[in-house]
């Protein structure tokens, strides 16, 4: 059995999850963890296969490889959308865990190019400020990384453009908490610039609210 049998099992119940809760269609997104670095340094991921249907998926499908897409363990291709994974991981050292997901009004505002402002406390305080759309860059490509990285900025979520979203955590069940309240955040503003306007929260609660996002990652 692995050694990371614990690390692979949880990446398949999160990316069953994201399914269940309808933030993908079919094989389309993505769940990595970080695991312990070896001895020697290397820093190493688990992520989901490419293109394997999440229903019937299992911890041994589950692919580790190294920062530099070396394979460690698995047989399959790791998700096409690894090296968005591996660049997160890389200049996020605070972060664990990394979702990528195709939900619908996440991707409305992908599409439209609308950064998602602060609408709601949970956005602030869960997310750390507003979910900022990347510029345009092919799927799969090392530049999709690093421009989602730069609208990613210190944030637990970004919007990829004409594409998806992407949340991020200390844990897997922090990240797919921060993948739904994307979605309904994106959803809320939908309907809130429909019925007419949808204002942001008052300046000074952004700034306080900020201020404990950044203290709470300090504690942690
Ligand atoms: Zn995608």
């Amino acid at each position: 059995m692995s050694i990371w049998q614990e690390e692979k099992q949880s990446v398949v119940e999160a990316a069953r999850e994201m399914l269940s809760m309808g933030l993908v269609t079919g094989t389309s997104g993505n769940v990595s963890v970080r695991l312990a670095p070896e001895e020697d340094g290397r820093e190493l991921f688990a992520v989901t296969p490419t293109g394997a249907p999440y229903g019937s998926l299992s911890a041994e499908d589950i692919v580790v490889t190294d920062f530099d897409m070396t394979p460690v363990e698995g047989e399959l291709m790791p998700s096409s959308e690894a090296l968005l994974h591996v660049e997160i991981y890389n200049r996020r050292p605070d972060v664990l865990a990394v979702i990528h997901t195709h939900s619908v009004f996440s991707s409305v505002a992908a599409v439209a190019g609308t950064d998602i402002p602060p609408i709601i406390d949970e956005v602030m305080i869960s997310i750390g400020g507003p979910i900022m759309v990347s510029v345009y860059a092919f799927p799969s490509s090392q530049e999709l990384a690093d421009k989602v990285c730069d609208a990613l900025e210190d944030r637990n979520a970004a919007l990829i453009r004409n594409h998806g979203a992407v949340g991020v955590g200390r844990t897997l069940r922090q990240a797919l908490d921060v993948c739904a309240l994307v979605e309904r955040v994106s959803q809320i503003y939908f309907y809130a610039s429909l019925a007419g306007k949808a204002n942001t929260l008052p300046d000074e609660v952004v700034e306080a609210e900020r201020a404990m996002f950044v203290m709470r990652r300090r504690s942690e």
